[in-house]
């Protein structure tokens, strides 16, 4: 076991680095299907690869232990790990999720879940007096992202896990876009936490995963179970990759984070700007509960030209960020909420939860500063009406 103290070394070196088998630093792609047994009844460590595979074992531990967590779990996708969380539920039972979900989670509830009598409703999580008040009696547990797209809206994580814990409803926290690293939703109290690893953990664009992690051994035993019953398991190559992306985690985040915070305030003192949505700056709703339960405010942002500047022609002026779904990766991206990644929210329920068609969300990247904001200030010279 290695001796560190510090987030910076426990990305490299976390849960289990070196191959016991070998010696290798890196824990190879163990591309199997199945193990030999030694022989009959003897409960082998590894039988068939949807149930264990070493790459994946490693990534998992790793997981747990940047969560501080007694138990990690990787899926084939942010949405296979929050569809396998949420069979933790059953016919009659709610979920209450906070208002500016990620679309696939709202959609996963309305489309599918909601087939089988599963049942949810939209919190007002950012308002803990309001929230008590919408825990009835069939509510199982509370989903929330902080700060939760695309609005950048900071929820109260111990605040909610508190009013939770009294009613005897679990905490669920999608950390996807804070990472372990700027925020630590189990220490604050959450019951389980879950990550698109799409995202900043892979870092690169060029892995869809996801991940989850548990506080409690009962909770951990239920979930492994759901994870082998129902299959969604991330495989062995896509797992030495998001452990490879982890292990420059803090010195990415660091970057992307230096870099949001430059933008936040290039754009809120841009007078083409109508709106700054980033809770790093001290001006942000929630910015002092971020502050408390977060390292900093992480890199999305979210912002709103005025009148006078047309967003389409901003998205079609950019020469460097470019246009794509997605964030957490190493290269900047911009997209259209209303029409890409909350398409999938009725619009009626968009308008109310305040996502204009002007809003612009920004996934800073670790580009060079200078490079970033020279782009950003030609496109919305051009974008002048
Ligand atoms: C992307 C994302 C998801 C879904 O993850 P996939 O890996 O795309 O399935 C869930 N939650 C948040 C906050 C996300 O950004």
């Amino acid at each position: 076991m290695a001796e560190y103290r510090h987030a910076e070394s426990a990305v490299i070196h976390g849960g289990q680095t070196t191959d016991p088998a070998t010696g290798a630093v890196n824990v190879p792609i163990y591309q199997t299907s199945t193990f030999q047994q030694k022989g009959l009844g003897l409960e082998p460590k590894w039988e068939y690869a949807r149930t264990g595979n070493p790459t994946r074992a490693a990534l998992e531990r790793l997981i747990a232990e940047l969560e501080e967590g007694e138990a990690g779990f990787a899926f084939a996708s942010g949405m296979a790990a929050i569809t396998a969380v949420l069979s933790l539920f059953q016919t009659g039972d709610r979920v209450l999720i906070s208002k500016n979900v990620y679309g696939g989670t709202y959609r996963v509830l309305d489309q599918v879940f909601q087939q089988f009598g599963l049942k949810y409703a939209m919190a007002d999580t950012e308002d803990l007096s309001v929230l008590r008040g919408q825990i009835t009696e069939d509510v199982k547990a509370i989903l929330v992202e902080s700060p939760a797209n695309p609005l950048m809206t900071v929820t109260d994580l111990a605040g909610v896990a508190g009013i939770a814990k009294s009613q005897g409803v679990l905490t669920i926290v999608d950390n996807t876009f804070m990472t372990p690293y700027l925020q630590k939703p189990l220490v604050l109290g959450a019951d389980i936490v879950l990550h698109s690893g799409t995202k900043y953990l892979g870092g690169h664009s060029d892995v869809v995963a996801g991940l989850v992690a548990v506080k409690d051994a009962a909770l951990a035993k239920r979930l492994a179970f759901i994870q082998n019953a129902t299959g969604g398991v991330l495989g062995p190559q896509d797992s030495f990759l998001i452990i490879r992306g982890i292990k420059t985690l803090a010195v990415r985040m660091d970057r992307h984070v230096e870099n949001a915070e430059k933008v936040a305030a290039f754009l809120q003192n841009h007078s083409a700007v109508a709106s700054v949505f980033y809770p790093g700056l001290p001006t942000a709703q929630g910015y002092e509960i971020n502050r408390r339960q977060g390292k900093n405010g992480g890199a999305m942002i979210s912002f709103e030209l005025d009148d006078g500047h047309d967003y389409r022609t901003f998205f079609s002026s950019l020469k460097l960020i470019a246009l794509a779904e997605s964030l957490g990766g190493v290269e900047s991206l911009v997209c259209h909420p209303a029409t890409m990644t909350h398409a999938s929210i009725p619009a009626q329920i968009r308008r109310k939860v305040g996502i204009t068609d002007n809003l612009i969300r920004l996934s800073t990247g670790i580009e060079h500063i200078d490079d970033l904001l020279s782009d950003l200030d030609q496109a919305i010279r051009a974008s002048e009406r």
